[in-house]
């Protein structure tokens, strides 16, 4: 039997919260592919986004509901971030907010429909962004399919829907490091940006496997 798994507004918190510190343990590591094949900003970008989300949650009022949570996040992000990661998370998470607006408990197909608006809101100010174009596309689009194929299966629950997502974002991660980049900075550099791992797959990566090791650890 699957045990219900469900995450709170407090456990999402939570989950910024970890991302922020994953982010900071990260930003060199980050910033260094950016420096390959952008200008040396991802880990520096999405620290300081990460690290100011954190703080104005903790300054607004107390009982936001999960798209709150999700929302005051997004807007954080894409007033701090800069670059293109500012908009692009920015956007993901404020889509991800609006279809959880007034939730208090996300479970694996709540989680799947938000991630699945996140990833359409990437898409859409990205201009058009598909996988293949070496970006966070790459990691976030195969993770949604999974969790989609999960949410529609009774035998899965919310941490086994995340592990699954986690190793298919992984492997769309990696699938970046040959490609020539169609969007972005790296797009500028043709076949110079072949070899290297993208940052914005990689730093969407890192925040799926935050929350699937704070649903593992949350346990159902
Ligand atoms: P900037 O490129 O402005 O310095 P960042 O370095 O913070 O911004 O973020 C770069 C990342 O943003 C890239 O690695 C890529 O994953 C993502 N990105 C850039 N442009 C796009 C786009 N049009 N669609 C999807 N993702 C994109
Ligand atoms: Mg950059």
């Amino acid at each position: 039997m699957v045990l219900a798994q469900v995450f709170t507004a407090s456990d999402l918190i939570e989950v910024v919260y970890r991302i922020s510190l994953c982010m900071q343990e990260n930003e060199k590591y980050l910033t260094d592919l950016d420096a390959a094949i952008g200008d040396a900003d991802h880990g520096i970008n999405m620290n300081r986004g990460f690290r100011n989300a954190v703080e104005r949650l903790r300054q607004v009022n107390q009982n936001l509901d999960i798209g709150g949570v999700l929302m005051t996040t997004g807007m954080v992000l894409m007033e701090t971030v800069g670059g293109a990661a500012g908009p692009l998370y920015g956007m993901m998470f404020t889509n991800m907010a609006m279809v959880l607006s007034g939730k208090n408990e996300l479970d694996k197909k709540g989680l799947s429909v938000a991630f699945s608006e996140g990833l359409k809101g990437v898409q859409e100010i990205g201009g058009g962004t598909m996988p293949n174009e070496k970006t966070m596309v790459d990691t976030l689009y195969p993770a949604v399919e999974e969790l989609k194929k999960a949410s529609n299966d009774s035998n899965v629950g919310l941490v086994d829907s995340l592990e699954r997502a986690l190793r298919v974002a992984e492997q769309g991660m990696k699938s970046t490091a040959p490609l020539v980049a169609k969007k972005g900075r790296a797009s500028y550099l043709g076949e110079r940006a072949v070899g290297h791992q993208d940052p914005g797959a990689t730093s969407t990566y890192l925040i799926i496997k935050v929350i699937y090791e704070f649903a593992k650890e949350k346990g159902g």
